[in-house]
């Protein structure tokens, strides 16, 4: 759910979880840092813009006391390591509120140049922001939980050859990552040691978290072509599963394709074993599916069917009347 699908209004927030409740929805993952790095929680944060309604109603509050009224849980989404706009397939991305009054803290490609709507995720400051905007929200809010995005590496360039972290690498290495170039036998621990600055930031939020208010979940919206993703974007979600950094995940298995979309789902489930929690997603309308009514169900079913905990479905805004009667037939 994005901010522009909730009001001020009391009243209009009511209808949005009663339907949302009555079509059997347990929980709503709503965006509150968004990719640009604005946020709609008050934050004390100078730096960061809250785009709060116009009377000044604190939106996540109200929509929380509603949820909460009607057994619906609320998973406040943050867009993580993505702080600034894309611009399209090779045209450069431009720096968010946040990253363009710390340019610092962009990541850099193979060439040197900057990906400007990036920060790194190697660079402390970076990880301390990130970090206590989460731990603000679980402070001062009822949530019950908080969910991870972009919590990886850029899809658009190979990050991050920054001065800070090629000189960390030589350290550990004995090598310039730079200089490390396919086909290469350096290649994996290039690899590795990405995945590591995003796998060390999970499981320091984990320990934070948990000291802040140990009974809010810890969840990550997640590639869908594991292993592949752990190459490209530096994301080993099955590690984080299995040290018990997250309670549940939700890999965003949006695919036109339902033969498609069952093998990723069988993959999902043996990648992180059978008990673990995984809530499949659905791309009712995404930038990779847009699919009917019937295909949502049918999607649904073919996720519980590969052993899926739950369902979640993107987007809310995209969710017809006939989606939901259609995916009563799901049962329980
Ligand atoms: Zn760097």
């Amino acid at each position: 759910m994005h901010p522009a699908d909730l009001d001020e209004s009391r009243d209009r927030l009511k209808q949005v979880f009663s339907k949302l409740a009555k079509h059997g929805f347990s929980k709503v993952f709503l965006f509150v840092k968004n990719s640009d790095g604005t946020v709609i929680f008050r934050t004390r944060n100078p730096e960061i813009r809250s785009t709060m309604f116009s009377t000044g109603e604190d939106i996540l509050k109200n929509a929380i006391m509603v949820a909460h009224d009607l057994n619906v849980e609320v998973h406040p989404t943050f867009v993580v390591f993505c702080e600034g706009n894309w611009k399209g397939w090779g045209m450069p991305s431009e720096p968010g509120v946040w990253l363009s009054k710390n340019p610092s803290l962009v990541q850099y490609d193979r060439k040197g140049i900057p990906i400007m709507r990036w920060a790194d995720p190697a660079k402390t400051e970076v990880r301390r922001h990130e970090a206590e905007l989460m731990l603000e929200v679980v402070k001062n809010y009822d949530v019950d939980g908080i969910q991870l995005d972009y919590i990886r590496y850029p899809e658009e360039a190979e990050g991050c050859f920054c001065d800070h972290c090629r000189k960390t690498f030589r350290e550990l290495h004995g090598i310039d990552p730079k200089d490390i170039t396919q086909p290469d036998q350096n290649m994996s621990k290039w690899v590795q040691w990405r995945a590591l600055n995003i796998t060390s930031f999970v499981e320091e939020l984990r320990l934070e978290l948990r000291r802040e208010k140990a009974s809010v979940k810890l969840s990550a919206a997640v590639f869908k072509d594991y292993p592949r993703c752990l190459v490209t974007v530096a994301q080993d979600w099955p590690l984080w599963v299995k040290k018990g950094f997250l309670d549940f995940i939700c890999p965003m298995t949006y695919e036109y394709d339902s033969k498609v979309a069952r093998y990723l789902a069988r993959n999902h489930r043996a990648a992180v074993g059978g008990g673990a929690t995984i809530y499949e997603g659905v791309g009712k309308k995404s930038s990779q599916s847009i699919l009917s009514s019937v295909e949502v169900l049918e999607q649904a079913e073919i996720f519980k069917e590969e052993g899926a905990n739950g369902i979640t479905i993107f987007a809310y805004s995209s969710l017809t009347d006939d989606d939901l009667n259609t995916l009563d037939k799901l049962g329980d």
